[in-house]
């Protein structure tokens, strides 16, 4: 079993009511991932997507998270003040069925880093309805440990002390424990 850890969990509320369609998250993210930085904004290369509809004054912001790699076998159907919306409108996946959360040049996914670097995600800072709150709690999980981490770390001992030296440690160290 792997190291308890203190792991830091950063979420950012959505408060839709609030949300009034203004897309300023939408160009403060493009701008930020622009490279270089602040040098253009296209709301296509944001991290966030307002879904809207303005005659029902619906606005839902939708954040860009995991990348999928085929399409999802079920969809999802939302119903929002009698309207019907389309069935993957408010998924966060970048995935083949739909362009959105794609760079638009590259077609590489797009994922949401929280701004990493920043002391607070910049669609927070930029939402002045307030529709957006950051918030961040520390759990404690278990360490990782990365197989590809440990191949590496197998392949510098193989190097260092040759193969059969390393498979004798392994050999011994698993009677060791069974022992
Ligand atoms: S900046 Fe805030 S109010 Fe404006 S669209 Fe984004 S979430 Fe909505
Ligand atoms: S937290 Fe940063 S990266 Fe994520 S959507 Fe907001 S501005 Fe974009």
């Amino acid at each position: 079993m792997g190291e308890k850890i203190k792991k830091i969990i950063k979420t950012i509320k959505v408060d839709v009511d609030k949300c009034n369609g203004c897309r300023a998250c939408e160009l403060v993210c493009s701008a930020f991932h622009a490279a270089p930085q602040y040098s253009s904004n296209n709301p296509a290369r944001s991290r966030i997507r307002v879904i809207s509809e303005p005659r029902k004054d619906v606005y839902v912001p939708v954040y860009a998270g995991e990348h999928a790699k085929a399409e999802c076998m079920g969809r999802d159907k939302y119903v929002i003040d009698g309207k019907e919306y389309d069935e993957c409108a408010f998924c966060r996946s970048s995935c083949p069925s739909r362009d959105l959360f794609k760079e638009p040049d590259s077609g590489l996914p797009l994922k949401c880093d929280m701004c990493e670097g920043e002391a607070e995600p910049l669609c927070v800072k930029w939402c002045l309805a307030k529709a957006l709150i950051y918030e961040e709690r520390e759990e404690e999980v278990e360490e990782e440990v990365k197989l590809e981490d440990v191949e590496i770390g197998l392949e510098s001992l193989v190097d260092k002390y040759g193969m059969e030296k390393v498979m004798d440690s392994v050999a011994r160290l698993s009677l060791s424990k069974k022992g």
